[in-house]
């Protein structure tokens, strides 16, 4: 049971699984596997709050950040993962410690509006939409859902709005995933609040003022999330008591105790684990347009795409989203999603569907800006993981979060244990 405080600080966050041994905080050296948002987030916090404990932070690749990359070509910019954080204090709490508030805003009000392509047309998503559904029927679903294991399309009675949600956020269909996983508050996985949860919420925002992003809404950062990865491995740089290793692959824990000369007890895994866990593999694309030539493109934050015959799975309007820059003066910048099981590898057919759903026109830019791998969480996978043990520890998306609001959250939790 947690107490009201720790729910303030942490929200929602504490129904999630805290894979974390009691001993890791007596641990006088830690080895920290997997260098992304996650893995950098837990070595700045213990690193900068215990200098007397030793970190060394493990990374395969050459560089950090794990999923997150941010491209950038004359003035366009464009994110290749996450490009926007849902509101939660422990994301305010750590862009105000590491001193990026002046680069951190809210999203355009002009970016609320959300559609979902079906049957050829654009159909804009609110209120209403789940009116249509019927709130009895959803207030039945939801009472249902809360037996646990259940998938995002049980949870929510109309598949195409239960499609749009599983795609927007973990690229799959609704069926193939665990309601849990994504809306544990909903389903009242884990833990309750001691006391009401519309209470909680109003203590969270009377306390954490930076801003407070309206319901709904999402902020970002000038430059693009690579603005909060650099500057975090900046201030990782300035402690003496953290050692970064990149090119460094270790296949288990035990590898990385070994490696690190310590029990694995002290290791933190922030990497994904099981080489043949499902996933879905998707291309991101950015396609930048003249104004002129975008005008009947409505604002808003973009449009997803359900139906598996068109290539695309989501189109967001990356200018009307962000506060800050993301094209040159005069264009309109949008981010496609193209998952590989729809579509056979050739870019043609990816910018044939765009130039249909966005416009006829040449774009002044076209590109294919990186790959992406999303793990699959099949129904059933929270209650699942939450009965592991283990003889390390284990954080990050691969494992109990799914966005950036989870994982740095998650990160922080571990070092208040310090
Ligand atoms: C396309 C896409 C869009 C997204 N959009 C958003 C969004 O808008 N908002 C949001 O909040 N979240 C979003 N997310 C989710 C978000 O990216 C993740 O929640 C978060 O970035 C994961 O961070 P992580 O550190 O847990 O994992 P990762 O970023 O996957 O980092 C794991 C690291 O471990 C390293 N590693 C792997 N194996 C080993 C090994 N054996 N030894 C050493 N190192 C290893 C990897 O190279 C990697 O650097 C998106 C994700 C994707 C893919």
């Amino acid at each position: 049971m947690y107490s009201v405080d720790e729910w303030i600080r942490y929200g929602d966050e504490l129904r999630r699984p805290f894979h974390i041994l009691p001993s890791l905080s007596s641990s006088k050296h830690i080895a920290i596997v997997g260098g992304g948002i996650s893995g950098l987030t837990i070595a700045y916090r213990i690193g900068k709050k215990r200098p007397d404990i030793s970190i060394t932070l493990i990374e395969k690749k050459s560089t950090l950040g794990g999923v997150i990359s941010t491209w950038k070509e004359e003035e366009w910019i464009c994110d290749v993962a996450v490009n926007a954080t849902r509101p939660h204090p422990a994301v305010w709490r750590l862009v105000e410690e590491i001193g990026l508030e002046e680069k951190f805003t809210p999203s355009s009000p002009r970016a609320k509006r959300r559609w979902i392509y079906r049957n050829g047309k654009s159909h804009r998503l609110s209120l209403l939409t789940v009116f249509k559904m019927g709130l009895l029927n959803l207030r039945r679903s939801v009472i249902q859902s809360r037996k646990g294991g259940v998938s995002v399309a049980e949870l929510i009675p109309d598949n195409q709005l239960a499609d749009a949600m599983t795609l927007g956020i973990v690229n799959d269909v609704s069926a193939n995933v665990d309601a849990d996983f994504l809306f544990p508050s909903l389903t009242k996985f884990g833990v309750n609040p001691p006391i009401k949860w519309s209470k909680i919420k109003r203590k969270i925002n009377r306390k954490y003022p930076i801003f407070i992003p309206k319901k709904g809404s999402v902020a970002s950062f000038e430059g693009g999330l690579s603005t909060l990865v650099n500057q975090l491995i900046q201030c990782i740089h300035e402690l003496p008591n953290v050692k970064i290793l990149v090119d460094t692959d270790v296949s288990s824990p035990a590898e990385a105790a070994e490696l690190c000369g310590i029990q694995e007890a002290s290791v933190i895994w922030a990497a994904p684990m099981d080489k043949n866990r499902e996933s879905t593999d998707l291309s991101v694309f950015a396609i930048g347009y003249k104004d002129e030539d975008v005008a009947s493109v409505k604002r808003g934050y973009g449009t997803l795409i359900p139906d598996s015959n068109i290539p695309i799975s989501g189109i967001l309007h990356e200018t009307d989203v962000h506060s800050t820059k993301r094209s040159p003066p005069g264009h309109r910048l949008f981010r496609i999603m193209a998952p590989h099981s729809r579509w056979s590898g050739d870019h043609a057919q990816v910018k044939k569907w765009a130039q249909r759903l966005l416009s006829d026109a040449e774009p002044t830019i076209f590109q294919c800006i990186g790959e992406r791998k999303i793990p699959t969480y099949r129904p059933g996978y929270l209650s699942e993981i939450s009965k592991h043990e283990y003889a390390f520890n284990r954080v990050g998306w691969s494992y109990a979060g799914v966005s950036i609001t989870h994982v740095i959250t998650e990160a922080e939790r571990v070092a208040d244990l310090f």
